[in-house]
Order: structure tokens, then sequence, then C-alpha cells
């Protein structure tokens, strides 16, 4: 008999657990809040971790990355309090040559596999459904879900349930507690969407970077798709953040920004389709399971935008599942420990860097953002400019040629 898992969301951590279930031998059931499955999403760059574990869920051959090819000088800008645009190092110029997707292209890329590409290996994705009670017996664990829209509840039994259902994980709520005991505040907001025409004057793929004290605007340029762009900024207090309209808070925020760019950013906004609007935290958890429940991804380490690993530690959570439950197949505990052991090292450094990475992303002072200039600009005059067909050949060659 193969033991059954079930997966509480049809995310990035969701489905690359499923996939390492299913190789692992196991049948894993997905069980997802939303009536569908979502597409598009904000700029995510995938580090060498995460194209790894792309490489080990069988997926790198269906992810499609955007780099931009690099001119000479750079295809970063960073403009000045004056207005000046000037070459800079851009979020795909840190060590590991991140490639650049959309979340939406690796969540395409894993939704491929699940799929089984319409054979009989198809993962079974229950949308509109979500657990409301988990209850572990000795041999099992049994849980309660509910249908949206019906409201019908029904109980079915699992060797294992895997919460990967992000940042304010019901799954954690349920069996580990309250979210005040895992969340950390970062006093910090962000709002991510995709633009739908380049800021006037820049290249189609190039990025802008505008970062003040506090409040910054990241534009992120794609290859083939038209940019995406990033608003985050500190305050004190969150919950007043998500009072009232978005658009007129943003524009209040960014209010005295009087840049093109950031003109442009807004006015965008104001007609984009959808966004993301929410408040940053961490989660910090002393141990991400407890008997025949696990949690993965954002639900278990979320280490925030900044880190900019929050999607690489998803896929490789996943995989890495999967692998631990491959080598202990008779031995959940075992299992879930060696799984731990071997994942907690990289989370805790990567949670720990994205405090300083915050600072590259939206300074905290004057003196933060004097002091942040001075380095990129240092860093980026000691590594000079590496040619294009370099980087992108090493790129191509980690994902084992999966660029489309
Ligand atoms: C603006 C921004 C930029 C980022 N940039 C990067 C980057 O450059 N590099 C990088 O590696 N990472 C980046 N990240 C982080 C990365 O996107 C996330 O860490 C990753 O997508 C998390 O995946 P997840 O599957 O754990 O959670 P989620 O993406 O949150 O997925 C959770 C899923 O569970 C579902 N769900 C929720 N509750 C329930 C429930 N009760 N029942 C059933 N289903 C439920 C949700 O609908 C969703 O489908 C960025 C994040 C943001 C916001």
């Amino acid at each position: 008999m193969r033991k059954r898992a079930l997966v509480v969301g049809l995310g990035i951590a969701g489905m690359s657990a499923a996939i390492g279930l299913s190789r692992a031998g196991w049948t894993p059931v997905i069980v997802e809040r939303a009536p569908e499955r979502r597409t598009g999403g904000y700029f995510v760059g995938l580090f060498p971790e995460g194209r790894q574990a792309a490489v080990d869920l069988g997926i790198a051959d269906h992810l499609h990355t955007r780099n931009p090819e690099q001119r000479a000088g750079g295809n970063s800008w960073s403009v000045d309090r004056r207005g000046r645009r000037r070459p800079a190092l851009g979020f795909l110029d840190q060590p590991g040559e991140p490639a650049a997707v959309l979340r939406g292209d690796i969540e395409a890329a894993l939704w491929q596999s699940i799929t089984g590409d319409g054979t009989e290996d198809a993962v079974e994705v229950r949308f509109a459904t979500t657990p409301v009670a988990i209850t572990e017996g000795p041999a099992e664990v049994q849980v309660l879900l509910e249908k949206a829209g019906t409201g019908a509840r029904y109980r079915e039994s699992f060797d294992l349930v895997v919460g990967a259902d992000g940042m304010r994980s019901s799954v954690r709520r349920i069996v580990f507690g309250p979210h005040e005991d895992y969340l950390t505040t970062w006093n910090a907001m962000i709002c991510a969407f995709q633009l739908k025409e380049q800021v006037p004057s820049y290249e189609a793929s190039d990025s802008i970077i505008i970062a003040r004290a506090k409040r910054a605007v990241w534009v992120f340029g794609l290859a083939d798709h038209a940019p995406t762009a990033l608003l985050t900024y500190r305050t004190a207090d969150i919950q007043e953040q998500f009072s009232g309209s978005r658009v007129q808070r943003l524009r209040s925020v960014f209010s005295g920004m009087d840049d093109p760019v950031v003109r442009h950013v807004l006015d965008s906004l104001e007609k984009a389709p959808d966004h993301l609007f929410d408040s940053v935290h961490q989660v910090r958890m002393p141990r991400w399971s407890t008997g025949r429940v696990v949690l993965v991804g954002d639900a278990a380490w979320c280490m925030n935008l900044y880190s900019g690993m929050g999607a690489t530690s998803s896929l490789r959570g996943g995989a890495a599942l999967g692998a631990a439950l491959l080598e202990h197949p008779d031995d959940l505990a075992a299992a879930l420990d060696a799984w731990e052991a071997g994942l907690r090292p990289f989370i805790t450094k990567h949670q720990r860097t994205a405090r300083l990475k915050q600072q590259m992303f939206v300074p905290s002072s004057r003196r933060a953002e004097a002091l942040r200039s001075v380095l990129l600009g240092l860093v980026r005059r000691i590594r000079g400019h590496r040619p294009a067909t370099e980087a992108g050949g090493q790129r191509a060659q980690a994902l084992s040629g999966t660029s489309r």
C-alpha cells in the first residue's frame, strides 16, 4: 500500500513537496484554498540551490527563465536624489547569478509535473478546499476538510500532513499555535505588481532602483515580459497601513519622491488588474514538524522577499523532503529529523542575511542610504563588468539548457 500525504497549498513549496513525495513512492493529495490555480506573479531571482532543486525534481526542462542580455555598462540603473541615472548593480548581479523568472514560471513548471502531462501519474488536486481540524492518532492523522462555497465538511485519514500554505499558514495555526508565536515583525511593507509598460525613456528590459531612506522603488526588467515593480517602505505602524485605499496610502508614502519613475509606477499601480500588498515578516520556528505534520516553505521559515531565497528554499525544501522519505521509507520520524537537520543551516544562514539585504532594498536612514550607495559603487568598480556571454553560459549550464 502506498502511503498517502495531504499537502495543503498549491504554491512552490506544496507542489515541490508533492513531486518529492511521489518520487519517494507516496501518494500526495493537494488541497488549495483558491478556486483555481493562480498564474503570473512578481519577479523572482532563482539561486543555484533552487536551480539544483528544479533539476532534482525533474522540472528544470520546463522552467522558463527571463534574464535580459547584459549590455556593456549594465542594464540596471539607479536614480539619485537629483534625478540622475547611473549604471548600477542590480538584483541579478548578486553572487550566484540568479535566474530571472516570474513566480508563475516556477509554478507552471511544477504544475506540468503535477498533472503528469495527462498520464495516470497526475497528482490529485482539490481546489476551494481547506483543512479546518487536524487530529493526530498513533498510526494516522485525521483531517477535517471544508469545501468553500457549499461549506460541506468531510473527514479523511492520511499518513502525513504537509503544511505548505504560506506565511499565514492555517496548518501551523491549527497544529503549532497562533501566528503571533511565530511571525516576527519587520516594520516594513511591500507592494508588488506587473507593469503594463516599461518606464518611458528606459529600454524594455532595464532594471531601475531608487533606494531612499525608508522607502524604495524597484523595477525588475525581464527579457520577454513587461517588468514587474516593487514598492517597499519602512513603518512603525503596520496595522494602520491596511486601513483606507492602498493606492492613496502608497501615493502618500512616496509623495515628495517627484521622479518620473516613481510617477509611472504609481500611475501603473492604479491601473494594474491585481497587486500584492502586505506587511513583511519572517517565520521563526524551533522545529518544523511534530508527529505526522510537517511545514514547508513560507509556512515553516518564510525568510521574506529581502532574502531573495523564498522560492529557492521552497523548491529545495520540497525536494529534500522527498529525498529524506525515500531514504527512510519505514521511519517517518527519522526522515523528518534527517530532513530538518540537512536543511536548517541553509535556512538559518539566509534568515540572518535577510536583515543586511533589507538595507540594500530599502535603507533604514539617510546614513544607510549613503553607505549603501558608496558600497555598491565600490563593489561595481572592483568587479568590473562581466561579459554577458560568460554569465549567460553558466546559467544555461546550471539549468541544463532549460531556457525556452
Ligand atoms: C514581492 C516578492 C518578491 C520575492 N522575490 C523572491 C526572489 O527574488 N527569490 C526568491 O527565492 N523568493 C522570492 N520571494 C519569496 C517567494 O515568492 C516565496 O517564498 C514563495 O513563493 C513561497 O512559496 P510557498 O509555496 O511557501 O507559499 P505561497 O506562495 O504563499 O503558497 C501558499 C499556497 O497555499 C494556499 N493556501 C493558503 N492557505 C490555505 C489553506 N488554509 N488551505 C489551502 N490552501 C491554502 C495559497 O492559496 C497558496 O496557493 C518573493 C516574495 C515576494 C512577496
